[in-house]
């Protein structure tokens, strides 16, 4: 089991250096904010749609190795699904995260499934769900900054 631990600390810390999609994507369809004033993290998420597609989604910030690898692995995860599907992977994350007893498709969250260990730090769920409700806000096109507080 420590194996698998040190697995998932070697994803997040890659993740971390080498963030994924990581930049502004120009003249985006949508963007939005997001701030967990808990830990400082600061994330700003940008989607282009193309229909009910996730065309390409990117983000920018700075914080902790958890909000930084759970936005790179979130751009990952939802690039070409649809909005549907996306929030489906957003409540799963969530239920991932947060819920002991979630039965969960673990081919389906693939590479995400490494935020299961945040479940013992309440503190670090903010983290790790920072770019997913700032993901959601853009899809839902909201316009105020997103507060995990
Ligand atoms: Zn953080």
């Amino acid at each position: 089991m420590s194996d698998l631990r040190d697995l998932y600390q070697e994803v997040i810390l890659d993740h971390n250096r080498h963030p994924h999609n990581f930049g502004e994507l120009d003249g985006a369809d949508r963007h939005a904010d997001g701030h967990n004033p808990l830990c400082g993290d600061r994330l700003a998420v940008y989607v282009n749609l193309d229909g009910e597609t996730i065309s390409d989604v990117s983000f920018l910030g700075s914080g902790c190795a958890i909000s930084k690898a759970s936005a790179s692995l979130m751009t990952d995860a939802v690039k070409g699904k649809t909005l549907p599907e996306a929030r489906r992977l957003f409540e799963e994350f969530l239920a991932l995260v947060t819920d002991e007893g979630a039965v969960l498709d673990d081919a389906r969250l693939g590479k995400l499934a490494v935020f299961a260990g945040v479940r013992d730090y309440p503190t670090r769920v903010k983290c790790a769900s920072l770019a997913w409700h700032t993901l959601r806000a853009a899809v839902d096109d909201r316009h105020e900054v997103v507060s995990t507080e």
